[in-house]
């Protein structure tokens, strides 16, 4: 079994004899055949093989299985963006009818799309508190849900998922978790080992990692049975009409039903591909994650560390900072580090927080984080400005929180610019 960093380089990509060594970008939208009955194979998922790109594209591929490797999944897909990847993950198994209990502490854009955008299509969600009780959490579902989802550091609460809890509800009511691994990234945390069963990303954060190129990947950890509720699961376990009535869990067993259902049907009729240049893109960034996260980290505790030391910041959160409300969970599922993204208030409130992040001369105000260069962000007036007071304190969002992600540069610029700006 290799290791992660070698994944990161090597992974989902294997040249032959004379073949490029870096990932080809094949540019190209369709792909050429003999005949019309070697292509109506192909549309019925009856061979394997790729005919247009908005279904599959071999540069995707070879991206999507490095993801899949790293998380220890058993297929992947690319997205166009993290949105898609998370709308893709649960309407794949949730539809018109049904029901998801969500955490509470999710990023601003997937708590829109949970909460007005799907409930429109007819999912209702229920959402909770990451920290809530055991018996809270029982109380969530009921007989028609379909999922449980929730981020392993929310984006931008910093709250740590107790993913062992949230896994074991899910399995005791039979429905798989769901878990946006975008800021722990594989190389700090696999959700998979710790019972999740869908692993999301925005790829375009630590990933991309260099603000290149939006979009997003889903993977499969292949354990969850869905042969074991058909009824409840009869998308995958029942014959779809529209691929002359193939049932993916027989046809592509546990490790392939539910992505090859979500390339066949979402992104055939949702279309949200990821462009094979982008790809190309996030390929090299994934090649340096393992040790970009590494400094990312490090730059993230030191910061913090500054942060609470300083008689000008009102609370830090942290989850990588010893004494953090959630560092015992953080040392549990991600003992190599966290992430670079800082969260804390400065004194004065929200006033205070927008004449600090104006005089940031390194940290530029960006609706963006997880980048090489560090941004900061006020998430309750950007972000999450849809949201209402008591929304805002659902999600962990308080009116003067700063986003602060560390980026590459040299702790001890960070920490002086951040001196400067508070002074
Ligand atoms: C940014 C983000 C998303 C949305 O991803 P996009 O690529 O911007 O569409 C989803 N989840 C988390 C945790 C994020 O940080």
């Amino acid at each position: 079994m290799q290791g992660i960093g070698t994944k990161c380089v090597q992974g989902g990509y294997t040249p032959g004899n004379g073949e490029p060594r870096q990932i080809p970008i094949v540019q190209s939208t369709t792909f050429k055949y003999a005949t019309g009955a070697e292509m109506a194979k192909l549309f019925d998922l009856e061979s394997n093989g790729y005919f247009y790109t908005r279904l599959q594209n071999p540069t995707n591929d070879a991206v999507a299985a490095k993801i899949a490797a790293l998380e220890g999944g058993t297929a992947g897909m690319l997205t166009s963006s993290g949105q898609a990847a998370n709308f893709y993950a649960v309407f794949n198994i949730a539809s018109c009818g049904d029901h998801v209990v969500s955490s509470s502490s999710i990023y601003g854009g997937t708590y829109n799309l949970f909460a007005v955008t799907m409930k429109r299509m007819g999912v209702d969600f229920t959402f909770v508190s990451p920290d809530c009780s055991e018996e809270e959490l029982e109380a969530a579902f009921r007989p028609n849900t379909k999922a449980v989802f929730g981020e392993t550091i929310a984006n931008p609460a910093l709250t740590v998922l107790d993913i062992e809890k949230f896994a074991k509800a899910a399995h005791a009511h039979g429905v798989p978790l769901i878990v946006d691994n975008t800021f722990a990234t594989p190389v700090n945390c696999r959700p998979f080992e710790w019972g999740a069963d869908i692993v999301t990303h925005s790829t375009t954060k630590y990933m991309d990692g260099h603000g290149a190129g939006v979009g997003g990947a889903v993977v499969d950890s292949g354990k969850f049975d869905w042969t074991k509720y058909p009824e409840r699961f009869a998308c995958l376990c029942t014959p779809d009409e529209s691929y002359h009535g193939v049932t993916y869990t027989e046809r592509f067993g546990l490790a392939g039903a539910y992505i090859t259902k979500a390339t066949a049907q979402l992104m055939r009729d949702f279309g949200s591909i990821q462009s094979p240049q982008n790809a190309f893109l996030l390929n090299m960034g994934l090649e340096s994650l393992h040790v970009r996260m590494k400094r990312h980290c490090e730059n993230g505790l030191a910061v913090a560390r500054y942060l609470k030391g300083s008689d000008k910041v009102a609370w830090v959160r942290y989850p990588g900072l010893e004494g953090d409300e959630y560092h015992a969970l953080a040392q549990k599922y991600m003992p190599g580090g966290t992430c670079g993204v800082v969260s804390f208030g400065v004194k004065g409130g929200r006033e205070a927080a927008e004449r600090f992040m104006g005089r940031l001369k390194i940290a530029a105000i960006e609706t963006h984080v997880a980048d090489a260069r560090t941004c900061c962000l006020h998430p309750a007036s950007t972000t999450h400005r849809q949201m209402n007071d008591q929304e805002l304190a659902d999600a962990g969002v308080s009116p003067d929180l700063v986003r602060y992600s560390c980026g590459l540069e040299d702790a001890g610029d960070l920490i002086a610019d951040i001196e400067q700006a508070l002074a």
